[in-house]
């Protein structure tokens, strides 16, 4: 038997010691005189007991208990605790604590140590079984068998834990409920059998959309949940929730039966839908009932104003599907200035989405492009648009103009960008050096292999990279020095609001300098004043654009104002 001895007190070691090897049992002994020097031994190696001073200095042999209890891993060691005193308080505190038995030192014989050491070396067998069974026990309490997934009861008990979490944090917390679509007819159709396997393989399916760390339940019946807690915005739970519809799309194979099974979702959010569980419980399900009745297969949220907000967005991801064929989207071009002469250097082209007869703006569909992948589709097209307007103009022209394209951050995933720039400058014959390709800083944050070379790419065939946006958001140095950038775009918010803003004036005059020591070319957008072109004056900035030049104007518009 392996017994650890921990008692600051010499005299006392030797004593237990000496009654140990009298009584009969065949013991291996390990000595400390501190809490951290036994529970140091404790980690070591494991012992079968542990006798244990309650009163050492520093540390007290209830705090060793403690420690040890409330290790994940509690290796199953007897403890036995022994004090000078007898005090019935103690005895308490220390079995409360973990101990098995209590001893007083004064007491100690051979007997009472064996007995004091096979009984608490049963006894705490019988505990650890004990504990076992009650795991065991949970485990199915909480457990649904069909599906092995966190069952009504568990999931409840969660939410409410996941609330209690969230007041510390004003993060937003969705519950979503998903009930399979006409789940009877499976049962009618194929027997009970195959709608259990379909349950389960539907489980997986939705198990497979997630990241692990949300709560996942079978509710009961064709019933599941899921809890997304600590998200930003009610977007994320539509994400996790479009996962899922699309995921169900592909048929579910059940031995020779192919099945074409959809879910129907409902979400409520808190804190803005409900602060209690009861009270998202009952909103999701108001929702899931709404998107059973609008045909199954959806998603509805509680609230009104998200609902549109996302029926908004699916129209537009729909109607951006055949925007292209369709000749919706048209390119306005902002005219490029050179601050000394008011003279036209080049153009930026800024894409429009021209949607039953309402011109959009990008912040209106490109997110949602970037999102559904189709950016590259409209990138390209504005790739070809820009190039061939650029040569037209530059026709017969002694000093040819500029044309400045944004590309976003989704597109350089992908080296068509790099290719159809380059069959575009022959296609057209336009001198590469002639093209300024803008990037913001969250497409360089990407920073893989491939952005990289794509980047490599583009400067590579001659084009100029540009980065937009400059002094806001990072504005990391790293940025210009890792990538191969020529020209910085001074964003329009850093423009002084009059000649008594000293503050953005000496920004704009920081930034400018620190471009001109980099080698970069400066442009600054935004330029709205007399004030701000006399500014890109004084700073011999190159180039600027903005409402006091020009706003963006069609192609049309733009040949009948400048050429
Ligand atoms: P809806 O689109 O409106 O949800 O129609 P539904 O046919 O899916 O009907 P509903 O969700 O109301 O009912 C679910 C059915 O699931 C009811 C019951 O017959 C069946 N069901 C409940 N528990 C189980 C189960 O453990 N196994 C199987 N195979 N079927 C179950
Ligand atoms: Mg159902």
């Amino acid at each position: 038997m392996d017994i650890l001895l921990v008692d600051d007190d010499q005299v006392d070691r030797a004593a237990i010691i000496r009654t140990l090897k009298k009584s009969n049992l065949d013991v291996y002994i390990e000595e400390a005189i501190t809490v951290n020097q036994g529970l140091e031994l404790y980690s070591k190696r494991v012992f079968d007991i542990i006798l244990l001073d309650y009163s050492m200095p520093s540390r007290d042999g209830i705090e060793m208990i403690l420690d040890i209890r409330n290790e994940a891993k509690d290796s199953g060691t007897a403890i036995v605790m022994m004090s000078t005193h007898e005090d019935e308080n103690i005895a308490l505190e220390c079995i409360k604590a973990g101990a098995q038995d209590f001893l007083t030192k004064a007491d100690i014989s051979e007997k009472k140590l064996r007995r004091a050491i096979l009984h608490s070396t049963t006894r705490h067998d019988l505990e650890k079984k004990l504990f076992q069974t009650y795991q065991q026990v949970k485990q199915l309490a909480e457990t649904d068998s069909l599906t092995g997934l966190p069952n009504r009861y568990f999931f409840d008990e969660s939410v409410k834990l996941a609330i209690t979490n969230n007041k510390r944090n004003d993060h937003i917390l969705a519950l979503l409920l998903l009930d399979i679509d006409n789940f009877k007819l499976i049962n009618d159709n194929f027997g009970h059998d195959v709608g259990d396997l379909l349950l389960k393989k539907i489980s997986t399916k939705i198990k497979q959309c997630l990241r692990g760390n949300e709560l996942f339940s079978r509710l009961g019946g064709d019933e599941f949940a899921i809890t997304l807690s600590n998200l930003e915005s009610s977007e994320q739970a539509l994400h996790v929730a479009q996962r899922i519809i699309k995921a169900m799309q592909e048929p579910i194979e059940i031995a020779t039966i192919t099945i074409n099974s959809t879910v129907s979702i409902g979400i409520a959010l808190y804190p803005c839908n409900g602060k209690t569980s009861e009270e998202l419980f009952k909103y999701a399900d108001i929702a899931m009932y709404r998107a059973k009745k609008l045909g199954r297969n959806q998603i509805c949220f509680f609230e009104d104003e998200m609902q549109q907000k996302f029926h908004q967005r699916l129209e537009i991801e729909l109607a951006l599907k055949n925007a292209i064929e369709k000749q919706q989207f048209q390119l306005y071009y902002q005219p490029v200035i050179d601050p000394i002469n008011e003279s036209v250097t080049g153009f930026e082209a800024l894409i429009r989405w021209n949607l039953d007869g309402i011109v959009r703006n990008p912040d209106e569909f490109i997110e949602i492009a970037e999102e559904t992948q189709q950016i590259s589709a409209i990138g390209l097209w504005v790739i070809e648009e820009a190039i061939s307007t650029l040569s037209k103009w530059n026709h017969n022209r002694r000093k040819p103009l500029t044309m400045a394209i944004n590309v976003s951050a989704v597109q350089l995933c992908d080296f068509t960008v790099v290719e159809t720039l380059d069959q575009c400058l022959s296609k057209y014959n336009v001198p590469a050096h002639l093209i300024e390709i803008e990037l913001t800083e969250t497409a360089l944050f990407k920073d893989s292999v491939t952005s990289r070379q794509i980047l490599i790419g583009i400067t590579e065939g001659g084009c100029h990279l540009s980065l937009d946006d400059f002094g806001t958001g990072y504005s990391s140095i790293a940025h210009l020095r890792n990538h191969p950038i020529s020209i910085v775009k001074i964003d329009k918010s850093l423009m002084p609001v009059d000649m008594h803003d000293i503050k953005n004036t000496t920004l704009v005059k920081g930034l400018v300098s620190m471009a001109s020591i980099l080698g970069l070319q400066v442009i600054a957008e935004g330029i709205e004043t007399e004030h701000h072109a006399q500014l890109c004056k004084q700073l011999n900035i190159g180039r600027a654009q903005g409402y006091y030049y020009s706003r963006p104007k069609t192609e049309y518009d733009i040949e009948k104002t400048y050429f």
